[in-house]
């Protein structure tokens, strides 16, 4: 039988989890049915129990694929005008994006409205199968469950449906929009496919992936650990796995599980953070003050800033829509590079101003970025539905492609700031590894003198066990 991490026994390594946003290190406690653990410092949430997580993820992941198929491969929205009529499907905006000289923006749009959903599905396909089926698991299978994780903040498909609105909302003045088989596959895909998210438990993938002995140890009294951010694992830090970084030069601490790469802070993450905020404060700029399109119609050409489609929504009665617009494409891009820039100048003067407050700031700007997409997915689908020459068109502008780049660069600021260096400044690392150390000294099977992460019933929020 082939060892699995669940074989740690006491305060072995899959009984303990390193919060990921702060960096404490606590017991898991046993999870009522449906319940949750979060850490008792921050409140991230550890871990969550999700019933039959195989079965009903794996049903999900295929109807899922199905559906993806079929979105693909119908047409997706029509568009009628004067008796002339457009089909298109999903790709048709990428590939018009591309043929109008933005090959960027294209190219984000194909990755994220379609690529990404579609990978998605068929790594979970390929890793859940197996699982199922029983017997040998694949080469490679960490790997590929690892670009899972890797994807899942990059599938936009929701963000494209409220794009898909505003969209046809705009053209209903101007023509007949008719749905196609595509649209509604898709809108059952994205239900289908969060519901695949909230059903997959990653640790039924996870232990059945063979732990070396010396991981399955409990860390020693007071012995540095470090916590995986792809799989979890908790590893004293003598027994990481190493190789050299790309260039060659210094060793690389990698997950023995899950081989993803292991650090105890993120590396430069200051500093890249500042370089993403300030690249996106600067397009920024030219995002609201050039036009994302030119519309033209019956001969008349009117070109569209972001503010100004707001306005057109407003005026047109439309007042939902055009606040979603407004709160997406203005309001969120900047709150979010607001929001950074007071969490990188709070640990850069090393603030210990509430840092469980600064930390769930984060939460929300990791949350909230990729809804400013919207916008761009707008422009894609009016100018995939609206090529009709002098009679009704519509081309992007420069401005679409400066907004796709706040959009991506605000990601990327997000995903590069480490929450755990609040923390730091807040001057409880040393707190931490107090307590790490304490945890880590835990006797085996004895009864836990550590942190304990608090346990909830997912309806209550009834906090126990600390
Ligand atoms: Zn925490
Ligand atoms: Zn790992």
């Amino acid at each position: 039988m082939t060892p699995s991490n669940r074989d740690c026994v006491g305060a072995g390594c899959d009984r303990l989890s390193l919060c990921e946003e702060c960096d404490l290190l606590q017991r898991n406690p046993p999870l009522p049915p449906r319940g949750a653990s979060r850490c008792v410092r921050c409140g991230y949430r550890l871990h969550r129990h999700r019933p039959a997580s195989l079965d009903r993820t794996l049903a999900l992941a295929l109807t899922g694929m199905i559906l993806f198929v079929v979105a693909n491969s119908f047409p997706f929205l029509s568009f009628e005008m004067q008796g002339q009529r457009t089909e298109t499907t999903l790709f048709t905006g990428v590939a018009d994006l591309a043929e109008q000289d933005k090959p960027v923006v294209a190219a984000v749009v194909f990755f994220t409205a379609i690529l990404a959903p579609g990978l998605q599905l068929l790594l979970l396909l390929i890793v859940l199968t197996p699982l199922k089926l029983g017997g040998r698991l694949p080469p490679g299978y960490p790997t590929l469950f690892r670009w899972f994780k890797t994807m899942l903040p990059w599938g936009m498909m929701d963000v494209f449906l409220i794009g898909i609105l505003v969209s046809v909302v705009k053209l209903s003045e101007m023509a007949t929009i008719v749905p196609g088989t595509s649209l509604f596959a898709f809108v059952v895909l994205i239900f289908v496919l969060a519901a695949a998210h909230s059903a997959l438990d990653p640790d039924i993938v996870w232990e059945r992936v063979p732990l070396p002995a010396q991981v399955r140890r409990a860390p020693r009294h007071g012995e540095p650990v470090l916590g995986c951010d792809v799989c979890e694992l908790v590893v004293p830090e003598q027994e990481a796995g190493r190789d050299r970084d790309g260039r060659g030069r210094r060793p690389r601490l990698r997950c023995p599980r899950c081989r993803g790469v292991l650090h105890r802070r993120k590396p430069r993450s200051l500093q890249r953070t500042w370089a993403l905020v300030l690249a996106a404060l600067i397009f920024y700029v030219p995002a609201n003050v050039y036009p994302v399109m030119t519309v033209t119609s019956l001969g008349q050409t009117q070109s569209d800033t972001i503010f100004s489609g707001v306005v057109f929504l407003f005026e047109h009665g439309m007042l939902p829509l055009a606040a979603i617009l407004f709160i997406a494409s203005i309001f969120v891009p900047l709150l979010k590079l607001l929001i950074l820039i007071f969490l990188l100048l709070s640990v850069q003067l090393g603030s210990d101003w509430r840092p469980r407050d600064r930390t769930r700031l984060y939460r929300i700007t990791e949350a909230i970025g990729r809804w400013s997409m919207v916008d761009v997915y707008v422009v894609t689908i009016l100018v995939a539905l609206v090529h009709l020459g002098n009679l009704a068109s519509i081309q992007a502008e420069a401005g679409a492609v400066f907004f796709c780049a706040v959009v991506i660069l605000t990601m990327f600021a997000a995903m590069a700031f480490d929450p755990r260096l609040i923390w730091d400044a807040h001057g409880s690392d040393a707190v931490s590894r107090a307590e790490s150390a304490r945890a880590a000294g835990a006797p085996s099977g004895g009864e836990p003198n550590a942190v304990r992460a608090s346990s909830s019933v997912a309806s209550g929020d009834r906090a126990h066990a600390l």
